[in-house]
C-alpha cells in the first residue's frame, strides 16, 4: 500500500476543493476502496473523507424520498419510510455483505463499489483490461461463473456487484452530483457505463465529482415490491442473479411494473422489454414467464455462466408471482 494523505472534509465545499487540488479519491466507509489500496490496485495520493458530511433521509415536496450520500447502508435499510414505501430497497441492502460492512458502507460508496471479478483483484498474476488497459481479459476464457450475460464486450465481461443499485435501478432513482462545474442530476441507470472499448471507465462521473444524494420518486409499484438474490451461499456472497421488482395493480391488471436485475451486467440491468410485455396485462405466471423469456432473449452467456439465463428467468417469475400473490 502506498502512502497517502488523509483529509476529512468539514462540508461539501471543502470536499470539492480538496478533490480539485489533489489526485484524490473520496472515502465513504472505505470497505471497498481501502481493500483495493491494500492490494495496490488503487493508489490515490489523497483520501477525502466524506463519510461525516451531513446526511439525511427526508421526504421530498413531491412525496418521494431524498437519501444523503453519506447515510450508512444499515440506516437506509432500517428507515421506516424506506421499509414502508420502498421495501425492495431495504431488502436489497439487507441481502448484501454483512451487518458490520453495512454499518460502515455509505450510499455513495455502495453505488461506486468496483467489480468483484477475481482477475481484477489478482494484480500479481492475471490479465485484466479494467486494471491495466490493453492487458487482456482472463475471464473471457477463464472462471466466469459470476460474469455478465448482458452488455459485455470483447474487452471485459465483469458485473457490477451492488445489490442496492439493482433496487435503485428498478425504482428509477435520480443521483444528485456536485462538482467544479456546479450541480447536476443524472438517472442512476445512466451513471454506470457498459465496458465497450474502455472497461476502465466505469461511470459518467467527471473528475472530482461528488455524489451528494439519491432521490426516489413516489410510486405505487414501489410500495408493493421486493428483492430476490440467488447466490452460492445463503449469506455473505455476491449475487449470481438478483431481481428487484415492483408491481402496481388496478382492476386486476398490471398498471405499473418495475424490474431490474443484478449479477448480469456491468451496471444494474433494467428489464425494460419484460416490463413492456406486462403493462396492461392480467398478472399470471404464464405472462411473467413470457416477459422473462422476452428479456432474456438478448442474453449472451459464456462457458461458465450459461445457467444464468434460465436462473434469471425463474427468479423474475418467482419475484413477480410473490408480488402478485400467484405463487404456486
Ligand atoms: C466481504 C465483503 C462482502 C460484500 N458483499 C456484498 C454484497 O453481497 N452485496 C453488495 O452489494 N455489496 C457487498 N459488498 C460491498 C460493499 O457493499 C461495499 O464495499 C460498500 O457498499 C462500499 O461502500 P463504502 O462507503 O465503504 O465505499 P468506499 O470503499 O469508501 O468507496 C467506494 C468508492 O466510492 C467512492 N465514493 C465514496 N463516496 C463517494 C461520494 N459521495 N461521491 C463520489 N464517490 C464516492 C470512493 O472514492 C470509491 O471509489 C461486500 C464487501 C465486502 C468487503
Ligand atoms: S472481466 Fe473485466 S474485470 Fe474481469 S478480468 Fe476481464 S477485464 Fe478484468
Amino acid at each position: 500500500m502506498r502512502a497517502f494523505d488523509y483529509r476529512r472534509a468539514g462540508d461539501r465545499a471543502e470536499a470539492l476543493s480538496i478533490a480539485r487540488t489533489e489526485t484524490a479519491r473520496y472515502l465513504g466507509g472505505g470497505t471497498n476502496l481501502v481493500d483495493l489500496m491494500r492490494q495496490n490496485i488503487e493508489a490515490p495520493a489523497a483520501l477525502v473523507d466524506v463519510s461525516r458530511l451531513p446526511g439525511l433521509i427526508e421526504d421530498t415536496p413531491t412525496g418521494g424520498l431524498m437519501i444523503g450520500a453519506a447515510v450508512r447502508n444499515s440506516v437506509v435499510a432500517a428507515h421506516p419510510a424506506v421499509r414502508a414505501r420502498y421495501p425492495m430497497l431495504s431488502r436489497a441492502i439487507l441481502a448484501g455483505a454483512s451487518a458490520q460492512i453495512r454499518n460502515m458502507a455509505t450510499v455513495g460508496g455502495n453505488i461506486l463499489q468496483r467489480t468483484r471479478c477475481a482477475y481484477f483483484y489478482d494484480a500479481a498474476g492475471s490479465h485484466c483490461n479494467k486494471r491495466e488497459p490493453g492487458a487482456g481479459c482472463d475471464a473471457i476464457e477463464g472462471f466466469n461463473r459470476y460474469h455478465a450475460i448482458f452488455g459485455a464486450s470483447e474487452h471485459c465481461i465483469a458485473t457490477h456487484p451492488s445489490d442496492m443499485c439493482v433496487a435503485l435501478a428498478a425504482l428509477g432513482a435520480t443521483v444528485h452530483l456536485a462538482g467544479a462545474g456546479g450541480e447536476r442530476n443524472v438517472p442512476l441507470l445512466d451513471l454506470h457505463r457498459l465496458p465497450g472499448d474502455h472497461p476502465e471507465i466505469e461511470t459518467i462521473l467527471r473528475p472530482g465529482e461528488l455524489i451528494t444524494a439519491i432521490e426516489l420518486a413516489p410510486s405505487e409499484a414501489a410500495a408493493n415490491s421486493g428483492y430476490r438474490k440467488v447466490r452460492d451461499r445463503s449469506s455473505y456472497a455476491f449475487a449470481l442473479v438478483s431481481v428487484a421488482a415492483g408491481l402496481g395493480l388496478a382492476a386486476g391488471k398490471i398498471e405499473d411494473v418495475r424490474i431490474a436485475m443484478g449479477g448480469v451486467a456491468a451496471k444494474p440491468w433494467r428489464a425494460a422489454r419484460a416490463e413492456q410485455v406486462l403493462r396492461g396485462q392480467v398478472p399470471t405466471r404464464e405472462r411473467f414467464r413470457e416477459a422473462a423469456d422476452t428479456e432474456l432473449a438478448a442474453a449472451k452467456a459464456f462457458d461458465g455462466n450459461e445457467f444464468k439465463v434460465e436462473l434469471a428467468k425463474r427468479t423474475i417469475v418467482a419475484m413477480l408471482s410473490e408480488l402478485a400473490g400467484t405463487e404456486a
